[in-house]
């Protein structure tokens, strides 16, 4: 049986001024300036302003940076997702230590742990080397004084061990919060932002619905983490930085309030995290 590719979902009612705080561009079909310029043409035209792109290997950071470069509407992060964690070397280091230091790169990340694809992937970095490439994003984090964005998948405990035995920086994202509502307190109560992404709009998550109730507004971010987690009732469709307004309204809901007032929060608290100003329209 073939499956049918499925169709982008259609564009969402405008919502401005919003930030996608955590994309993958490459992943999305961004390969140069026009095709990169083309999605955030089409994330702009609904609002969403500015994204960060963040990169998972050596060859995605330095095209993450690119990106950054050619368009003023995308800001970099780059790091060593945990599952290429058997990348790091004394080379690979000191590439992503200059990178960490460029006025594009807003983040330190995607780093963290994934225990999802051990013994699942024979790709995937083994514990050991997952837990030394975390603490040494840490430790690079604090060294270039910018925030640490996390990628977390069943891993909730030793994430929290490893950042508070080593020392958290100042500031620290957990990219598409995935916990329940005390590991989200938690986190909370250490001054983590929160980033959520389109499964916080799935119909079964309640977990993970009652967290996102919980957060304050001053540590909240919204993120598609496209070209994955498209939000309901799009499921399984492509995603893109242009579909976040259907996650902030789903959010919104949750937290029983209303979508531009949420959107002014999730904007500034992007502004302040990652430095960054939306460009002036
Ligand atoms: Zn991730
Ligand atoms: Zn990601």
């Amino acid at each position: 049986m073939s499956r049918k590719p499925r169709l982008p979902p259609p564009d969402p009612e405008p919502l401005a001024p919003l930030i996608d705080a955590h994309t993958h561009l490459a992943a999305c079909g961004g390969r140069d300036p026009e095709s990169v310029a083309a999605i955030l043409d089409h994330a702009q035209g609904v609002g969403v302003g500015a994204v960060v792109t963040v990169a998972d290997d050596m060859v995605d950071a330095r095209w993450a940076v690119a990106a950054a470069e050619w368009d003023d509407r995308a800001h970099a992060a780059t790091a060593l997702h945990p599952t290429h964690a058997g990348d790091l070397t004394d080379e690979t280091a000191e590439e992503l230590r200059a990178m960490a230091r460029h006025p594009r790169v807003v983040a330190v990340g995607e780093t963290g742990l994934d225990y999802y694809w051990l013994g699942k992937s024979d790709d995937c970095a083994s514990k050991q080397q997952q837990h030394e490439a975390f603490r040494w994003h840490i430790d690079l984090a604090k060294e270039v004084g910018k925030p640490l964005m996390i990628h977390n998948r069943e891993a909730d405990r030793d994430l929290l061990d490893v950042l508070a035995a080593e020392g958290a920086p100042e500031t620290v994202i957990m990219h598409c919060f995935s916990g329940d509502e005390a590991i989200a307190r938690e986190c909370v109560e250490r001054g983590y932002v929160l980033s959520f992404s389109g499964t916080v709009s799935f119909t079964n998550a309640t977990e993970l619905q009652a967290a996102a109730r919980i957060v304050p507004d001053d540590q909240l971010l919204v993120e598609t983490d496209a070209p994955f987690l498209t939000p309901h009732p799009y499921r399984g469709h492509p995603n893109q930085s242009y579909c976040l307004p259907y996650t902030v309204r789903a959010l919104a809901d949750l937290r029983d309030t209303d979508a531009q007032t949420l959107a002014g929060h999730l904007t500034a608290t992007a502004e302040r995290v990652y430095r960054i100003a939306l460009p002036s329209v």
